[in-house]
């Protein structure tokens, strides 16, 4: 059945709001309305858990996120941005993979398992879309989520 990217975006900021505020960091949404979607809502509302909560994780103290979802044509766009740490490079090619991890002595505090972006593509994908991350160390990640709108 067709979903409003809207509430899933609503809902996600929603959901974070707390933990943003905890570290001082500002979530921004945009969503052009209405950018409806055939997809199953409770997982695309854990896909979206899943980027804010590595988007908050991995930002410092007076960061900035953004989530930002567009439809062209037919096929929607969802971004998640952060103002982060980044990735090193030689992390990137292996984010996706189960129980992975990036930089041992940074990401300890952090709780976590490293399965988030491996559950995340596995949702992505079973749309029928594509995922990608692109990184800067020390200024920022975004990570680009294309779904066909169906
Ligand atoms: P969890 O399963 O709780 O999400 P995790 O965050 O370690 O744990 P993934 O979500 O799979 O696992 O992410 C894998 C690795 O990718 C992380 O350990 C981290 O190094 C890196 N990463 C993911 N998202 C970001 C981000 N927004 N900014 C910086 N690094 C990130």
């Amino acid at each position: 059945r067709p979903i409003y990217m809207e509430r899933i975006v609503q809902d996600g900021i929603g959901k974070m709001t707390m933990l943003a505020e905890v570290k001082d960091i500002i979530l921004r949404g945009e969503v052009e309305s209405p950018v409806l979607l055939q997809a199953d809502e409770e997982r695309l509302h854990q896909l979206l858990m899943v980027l804010m909560d590595n988007a908050i994780k991995y930002t410092l103290e007076g960061g900035v996120i953004r989530v930002a979802c567009r439809k062209l044509a037919h096929t929607v766009y969802l971004e998640v941005e952060d103002t982060g740490i980044g990735i090193q490079p030689e992390h990137l090619p292996h984010i996706f993979d189960r129980f992975y991890r990036g930089d041992k002595a940074r990401t300890r505090q952090e709780g976590g398992t490293g399965l988030g972006l491996a559950i995340a593509k596995w949702i992505v994908e079973r749309h029928g879309g594509k995922i990608r991350i692109e990184s800067k160390p020390a200024v920022g990640t975004r990570v680009l989520v294309t779904l066909p709108a169906g």
